[in-house]
């Protein structure tokens, strides 16, 4: 994939979910967050504003929901990003990357029509039994992959990820996922340490990942080094959690093969309200902050960024025969 970091600027619209996943600060039975959605004007000056600082791609990421209103405001958003990002830099517009979870084939195909060319839904385990201990009956390990085979289909750049560290998680489990994103041959790979969130049903693990942090952290990183090398021309990215134990993690996770980094773009007066675990970094810094910091740290590694770059990963070329 070369030397070069790409940036998408992430912009966290929405912390409504309608699941539960026993992790997750924003999950359904948290009555201590304050629900959110940003308007459709809020989310396109949002992914403006990406593009002027030189982004190239961005990622709009959301809690869950499937309802109309939910839909036609991604649907619309898209569309819109689309036309007004077009620039003598970006003519083809912004990248836009959709994390906004399960959703049915033809709401995939609506989105994908709508402009958006790429989606991430991490598979968070595929360890049978931890799957289904930290998820309610309603979400499955099996409609998971389903919707994973179900946007590529639809001709999405396909990413999925797993948390590393989850209370009972083996090595065999994390190799099995790695061997999992080789098999449904993913484009894009997410991954991050599990970071405990006060207001879950985890909480009592509390103690438990405090004294397996720095362990949690060095396989994090492994976790990407091997994915590397197993997948090879993928994305794999630098997450914000690898940030939150270590305050040059996501520096590192470059240094051990990852190629993305997701600058914080959510407008502040939300971005305290998408907190998923406990010590989530860049929360009190402006989007402009973020920028300038980001750009300091991936050039400390010695890399350049790719300003004004989709920043496509080789594998979805090869494995559609598509030489665009
Ligand atoms: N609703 C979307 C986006 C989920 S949030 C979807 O279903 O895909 C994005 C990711 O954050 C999740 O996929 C999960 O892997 C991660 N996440 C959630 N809670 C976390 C926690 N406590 N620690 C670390 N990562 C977490």
């Amino acid at each position: 994939m070369g030397s070069e970091g790409y940036f998408r600027g992430l912009v966290e619209f929405s912390n409504e979910c309608i699941f539960d996943c026993s992790y997750c600060g924003i999950r359904k039975s948290n009555t201590a967050v304050e629900r959110y959605c940003l308007s459709k004007d809020e989310i396109i000056e949002t992914a403006l504003w990406c593009a002027r600082q030189g982004y190239g791609s961005i990622v709009l990421q959301s809690g869950q929901q499937s309802n109309r209103e939910f839909i036609e405001l991604i649907v619309g958003g898209v569309q819109q990003i689309k036309q007004r990002s077009r620039s003598s830099v970006l003519p083809h517009g912004l990248g836009i990357t959709l994390s906004v979870g399960e959703q049915s084939k033809e709401t995939y195909r609506r989105f994908f029509d709508a402009g958006a060319h790429r989606y991430l839904l991490r598979v968070e385990t595929t360890a049978k039994e931890l799957f289904e201990k930290f998820h309610g009956p309603e979400k499955t390990l099996q409609r998971r992959v389903t919707c994973l085979e179900t946007m590529k289909k639809t001709g999405f750049q396909v990413g999925t990820g797993v948390m590393i560290g989850l209370p009972g998680q083996t090595l065999n489990d994390l190799a099995n996922d790695i061997l999992f994103f080789k098999d449904i041959d993913a484009d894009m790979i997410g991954m991050g340490p599990y970071l405990v969130h006060h207001e879950t049903p985890m909480n009592g693990y509390r103690d438990e990942i405090a004294e397996r942090k720095n362990e949690i952290f060095q396989l994090s990183l492994n976790m990407i080094a091997a994915t590397r090398i197993a997948l090879k021309d993928v994305n794999i990215a630098a997450t914000t959690a690898l940030q939150t134990i270590d305050q040059k993690g996501r520096e590192m996770g470059l240094m051990y093969g990852a190629n993305v980094i997701m600058p914080q773009a959510t407008p502040r007066h939300v971005r305290n309200k998408y907190l998923l675990y406990d010590g989530k970094p860049c929360v009190d810094e402006s989007a402009a902050d973020c920028a300038a910091c980001l750009e300091q740290r991936i050039a400390a590694t010695g890399r350049a960024i790719a300003w004004n770059s989709w920043g496509d990963p080789c594998h979805f070329f090869t494995r559609t025969g598509n030489q665009d």
